[in-house]
């Protein structure tokens, strides 16, 4: 039988970063498996590839249930299948969101050595700053972070039009102090999208102690007497599993939803849904697909009063223009991830006790994700997002059948408060494209639009409109081993289980204030020294 010392079940933004720590010594075989492909079209690797990334290339087509307090909308949910997982399809924003949001998984969940003194080494460990290099930055480590290189003039005036209303400007999010608007860096290297896969895994493909299976999809970790020994796996178009041996651990890094949803199929999470599908329960894990944090995103989409985006691009002959000047420039529309501009604010800007809680992203352009209106001229996007939700959601099984997709609950807006926050957000949103300093490039609101106004009809509104912002956390949470909803210790071991930890997005007990991928890629680096012992 096939045998290693390590087996990790994903190849995303995690997963990757594992493979290349841990290999690096020579003495140690381990086994990368991923259920997507290689990431070899262009749109993965061109910046604006990501216009296409939530229309279904390189992910499972996965959707939530019915949301009840969304009457009852069903929401796409994108999730990447492809190596380098989020970090090969996402929007390439970097953010790593407040120092109180690690201090609180310390304070509020038990996740001892997570405080953010813990883990910025981490952060800076991975990074390859094009920019800064100070306390919170430094350069010459796998991940490529870059500011936007063709940003439009659109985008200044944003930051004006936000300086009107009293939000400053800010060079960078992830410094002292994350309030304000301005440019994000983006996980980019030389015009080029910097995934965990480009940056962590293809400069080490040719270590012998590294084996990478792409289309193989673990169906369940394998257990003997309370120990995880293996995988059992299918490759490619074959039906007929084998089952790979792991001689140290299996790492489990399939993502907030894959991870959970592994485990459970293996036997591993709550007893009564596991009996209640007719699997064999292994280990009762109550907080196994429980705890499921995520964003919720709402916009306004605003008309232009000239070609101040990149919709225009959209027709077949700018694109190949676009396209030309990328080959030959490293420049413009097809250099832009799109969303390189935002920031940070707070829902009632009379309450800024803490860190912000509404997080902007202005898409440079109209229908850039799936589901988004697309206008006729050429438009411009601003969502916004409370960043600290109160509800929590599950993810479960629909049944035995491995390939089965999972049943995805965020239960978006269970607790009122998010839903009263995120309208708030909204109104924000709304001022900010208000302000004079936007009159030169923003011409009338579409969406909402003037008509919506009372609290009903906004609330409607957010209903048919509210999307996903893909950062899906906490299904597995690390926390105290006296708390029965912590799926694993802070060193990331599964409770209850030898052999077996979770390493990815799905162990945050506590969703950061930001985009998720960064604080990921955090977790990894800091997963591999527990898992090398280089800390407790
Ligand atoms: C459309 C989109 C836009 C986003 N935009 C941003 C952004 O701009 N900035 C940002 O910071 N974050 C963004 N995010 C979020 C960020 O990318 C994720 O939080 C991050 O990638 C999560 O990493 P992960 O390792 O936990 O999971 P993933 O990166 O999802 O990796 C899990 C991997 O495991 C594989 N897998 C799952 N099940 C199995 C199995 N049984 N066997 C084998 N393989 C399996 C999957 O195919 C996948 O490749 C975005 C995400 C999406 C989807």
């Amino acid at each position: 039988m096939e045998s290693y010392d390590y087996i990790i079940t994903g190849g995303g933004s995690a997963g990757c970063v594992l493979a290349n720590r841990l290999s690096a010594d020579p003495s140690v075989k381990v086994l990368l498996l991923e259920a997507g492909g290689a990431a070899d079209n262009l749109l993965f690797h061109w910046p604006a590839g990501f216009a296409k990334m939530t229309k279904g290339i390189g992910s499972w087509g996965w959707h939530t249930v019915p949301q009840r307090h969304l009457k009852n909308r069903v929401l796409r949910f994108t999730q990447a299948k492809v190596i380098g997982g989020g970090s090969s399809i996402n929007a390439q924003l970097y953010t790593r969101g407040a120092a109180a949001d690690y201090d609180d998984w310390v304070t509020q969940a038990g996740a001892e050595g997570w405080s953010y003194r813990d883990v910025l080494p981490y952060f800076k460990r991975s990074e390859n700053n094009q920019r800064f290099a100070n306390e919170f930055h430094a350069y010459g480590g796998p991940l490529g972070v870059s500011n936007p290189i063709s940003p439009l003039p659109i985008c200044e005036a944003f930051f004006q039009a936000g300086q009107e209303l009293g939000i400053p400007f800010n060079a960078d999010f992830n410094g002292d102090r994350q309030d304000g608007l301005g440019y994000y860096q983006l996980t980019q290297l030389n015009a080029r999208r910097s995934s965990a896969s480009t940056g962590f895994l293809y400069p080490v493909r040719s270590r012998p102690n590294l084996t990478v299976k792409l289309r193989s999809q673990a169906l369940r970790v394998v257990t003997e007497r309370g120990r995880a020994v293996g995988v059992e796996l299918v490759t490619g178009s074959s039906r007929t599993p084998v089952v790979v041996r792991a001689d140290r651990e299996v790492i489990v890094s399939s993502g907030a939803f894959g991870s959970p949803r592994l485990l459970m199929l293996s036997g591993i999470g709550p007893a009564d849904h596991l009996r209640s599908i007719g699997l064999d329960v292994v280990h009762d894990s109550k907080g196994i697909g429980s705890n499921l944090q995520d964003h919720l995103d709402l916009f306004v989409i605003a008309e232009c009063t000239g070609d101040h985006t990149y919709d225009k691009f959209n027709n077949p002959f700018y694109a190949a223009i676009a396209g030309l000047q990328y080959l030959a420039l490293k420049k413009g529309p097809a250099a832009s991830s799109l969303f390189e501009t935002g920031g940070f604010w707070y829902a009632e800007p009379g309450n800024k006790d803490r860190s912000p809680d509404i997080q902007f992203h202005l898409g440079l352009g109209s229908g850039i994700e799936a589901g988004m209106a697309k206008l006729r001229n050429a438009g411009v996007t601003l969502n916004s997002a409370y960043l600290r939700p109160r509800s929590r959601g599950t993810i479960r099984l629909p049944d035995r059948d491995p390939m089965s997709a999972p049943l995805i609950d965020p239960d978006y807006w269970s607790d009122p408060h998010d839903r009263d926050m995120a309208i708030k957000g909204l109104q924000v949103a709304r001022d900010i494209m208000n302000q004079p300093a936007l009159r030169r490039y923003v011409q009338n609101e579409v969406l909402p639009g003037r008509g919506v106004a009372t609290e009903e009809q906004l609330f409607d509104y957010a209903c048919a409109n509210a999307k996903t912002d893909h950062h899906p956390v906490g299904t597995c949470r690390m926390g105290p081993t006296s708390d029965p909803s912590s799926v694993v210790t802070p060193d990331l071991k599964l409770i209850g289980i030898e052999g077996l930890r979770v390493v990815d997005a799905s162990v945050m007990p506590l969703v950061p204030s930001c985009n998720t991928n960064a604080p990921t890629i955090m977790v990894a680096e800091k997963a591999a020294d527990h898992i090398l012992g280089r800390i407790a």
